[in-house]
């Protein structure tokens, strides 16, 4: 009897927790990201280049399907660390990538096959509440289309892949290197950015930068990459989040030249 009791007040103690949890989190915070980003609406800025250090070095970050998508976590240094490109603190470190299938934001309406999404945080900061806190969360995207060359970044996750495409919330780490240099375009000097939040709960302010030239990959790579199972043992087919239609949007700034964008024509 005794045991049923303190089964059913755990039970009645995790429910309540996990409401009060849902309350305060959709209380305190909307998504504010996806959103359609649209050319002739957003604002010209020219900053600074991006600098980016350790993109092509050979890491080994923890692999985890978290049954939502494939994650590249960097727990400890060296971490890839990006500068410049007019962010609000001088220094990022990333701590996670992970993919979106099909793309989360869209340009002039159009949504392309696959999203990188690379997460970081001011290195200034001894930890995530206080990025969150000082705004010092920040995310690159990359949107993905189709060609007949292999993305050789994505090559050296597949040699990781299997280990965790069928087993959820299991960690595994790479017997081979990663080089992450080919998840961002070649040209990062034009790009749409604007103060958002990361798309998944608990929607955390985040400096959105999304790229306007496209990675390349191929289909192979893409049934590759999105053949994962949940925690139930479904097949992920889609995890992207719906487009926030606010009635206040943010300002949208277009960083670089509209008119020499070749990857403004669509798609
Ligand atoms: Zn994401």
């Amino acid at each position: 009897m005794n045991t049923i009791f303190a089964e059913e007040r755990l039970t009645r103690r995790s429910t309540l927790h996990g409401l009060r949890e849902a309350f305060s989190v959709e209380k305190q915070r909307e998504p504010l990201s996806p959103i359609d980003l649209h050319t002739l609406k957003a604002k010209v800025t020219h900053n600074e280049p991006f600098q980016f250090i350790g993109f092509n070095k050979e890491l080994f970050p923890e692999i985890l399907n978290d049954g939502y998508s494939v994650n590249m976590n960097y727990k400890s240094e060296p971490r890839p660390r990006v500068f410049g490109g007019g962010l609000k603190y001088p220094e990022y470190m990333v701590y996670n990538i992970h993919f979106h299938w099909d793309s989360e934001h869209t340009v002039n309406g159009v949504r392309f096959a696959l999203e990188c999404h690379l997460k970081m945080m001011g290195t200034q900061f001894r930890s995530r509440r206080e990025a969150v806190d000082k705004k010092g969360l920040a995310s690159l995207s990359s949107l993905w289309k189709y060609s007949k060359e292999e993305n050789t970044s994505l090559k050296t996750l597949f040699a990781c892949h299997d280990a965790i495409a069928k087993h959820p919330k299991i960690p595994a780490w790479p017997t081979r290197p990663i080089v992450i240099s080919q998840l961002i375009p070649e040209n990062t000097n034009n790009y749409f950015r604007y103060d958002g939040s990361a798309s998944a709960p608990p929607y955390f302010e985040t400096t959105n930068t999304v790229f306007i030239e496209r990675v390349h990959f191929t289909r192979k790579q893409m049934s590759i990459l999105t053949d994962i199972c949940n925690e139930v043992g479904d097949p992920i087919v889609y995890n992207s989040a719906e487009i926030v239609r606010s009635i206040t949007p943010p300002i949208v700034y277009f960083n670089g030249d509209k008119n020499s964008c070749r990857c403004l024509k669509l798609p």
